[in-house]
């Protein structure tokens, strides 16, 4: 199976316009090469329209990191999916663990979010992940399945095509522990397995599901081979192109093999 592989960079609350600009360009000028891997890269609002003015002659696609359901409104502080859109994003990650630990993201907000960027005709990635403590308890299956029950409630085959599902145990976000390529494995087969069972082997089958949780370059390979992962959405080592540029290619070899 041939599945869309996608690396993705979630920039978090990192950047000034110049910085973004900086790198943008950085990531652009050595990924020139990259055929078979989508590439996207999530600045923050800010810097979006930014970005999008060096990326939008490469193949390289803009997302955000978050949205507001409403299309306008009195909602001080939040962004539509169409002011996105207007800034050039094609992405936009949804339910981000840091916005459900933070930022009071449930299943249903998730669920709203999801909802409003396909009718804007906006792609999303849809994160979930378990924490440590739900790990320990041998629940994770348990949390994926009802957050993607949650998420995806209301959605039909059609609107999956336009989903990639990003699978981030909390406990390895930004703290420099990796699941295991089996652990992740193991989960991302149960993911393809839900999803199977709520629309059918078709959308499962051709559904992209990227692993998240301090991918580096050292540790890509291992994981981006493991049969269920289809690419990687990347905090810390996003930030540098070096490092970001070199998963990228990581993922492009495997794909070529
Ligand atoms: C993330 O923020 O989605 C992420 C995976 O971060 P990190 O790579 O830093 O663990």
């Amino acid at each position: 199976m041939k599945r869309k592989k996608v690396i993705a960079g979630n920039w978090k609350m990192f950047k000034t316009n110049s910085e973004a600009l900086q790198l943008a360009n950085q990531i652009r000028i050595k990924t020139t090469d990259i055929k078979a891997t989508q590439i996207i890269v999530c600045p923050p609002f800010t810097a979006l329209a930014n970005v999008n003015e060096v990326i939008k002659e490469s193949s390289i696609a803009l997302g955000a990191q978050n949205i507001y359901w409403e299309k306008e409104g009195a909602f001080t502080g939040e962004i539509s999916p169409g002011m996105i859109k207007s800034a050039g994003a094609t992405y936009v990650i949804i339910g981000h663990s840091e916005r459900r630990q933070y930022f009071g993201e449930t299943d249903e907000t998730v669920n709203k979010k999801i909802k409003a960027a396909l009718e804007n005709s906006l792609k999303t990635i849809v994160c979930v992940g378990e924490l440590l403590e739900q790990r320990e308890a041998n629940i994770t299956r348990e949390v994926v399945t009802k957050q993607i029950k949650g998420a995806f409630a209301g959605l039909n085959g059609a609107d999956m095509q336009h989903v990639i599902i990003a699978y981030e145990p909390v406990w390895a976000i930004g703290t420099g522990k990796t699941a295991t390529p089996e652990q992740a494995q193991e989960v991302h087969a149960e993911i393809r397995r839900v999803i199977n069972e709520l629309f059918d082997k078709t959308v499962a089958d051709n559904l992209t599901i990227q692993y998240g949780g301090s991918v580096k370059p050292e540790n890509a390979e291992i994981l981006l081979k493991q049969v269920d992962i289809d690419g990687a959405l990347i905090g810390g080592a996003c930030l540098k192109a070096d490092s970001f540029s070199a998963i990228i290619h990581t993922m492009e070899n495997l794909s070529n093999e």
